[in-house]
């Protein structure tokens, strides 16, 4: 593999994660580095959209307590992982 072809698999599939990806990011600094950032890239990216998920249910609990009976509040917003996996 080359640091062609390991970026080409980064920018598809961060997650994805074998052995040929491994050596080579084991002997390429420059790519291990890129994989590191686009990890973290996709973890901001799911923490701001969970956190976008919380703010839709903060408007649901305010609206919940508009209406004066606070047991009744609507479960929380259903998030569903962008990415299918983990
Ligand atoms: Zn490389």
């Amino acid at each position: 593999m080359n640091c062609l072809s390991f970026r080409r698999q980064l920018m598809v599939d961060p997650q994805q994660w074998d052995d040929a990806l491994a050596a080579h990011a084991e002997q390429c600094p420059a790519c291990a580095r890129a994989r590191e950032r686009a990890l973290g890239f996709e973890a901001a990216l799911y923490a701001a959209l969970l956190l976008e998920g919380d703010v839709a249910g903060a408007d649901d609990a305010a609206a919940a307590d508009a209406g004066g009976d606070d047991d009744d509040q609507a479960p929380p917003a259903r998030t569903v992982h962008p990415f299918g996996r983990r």
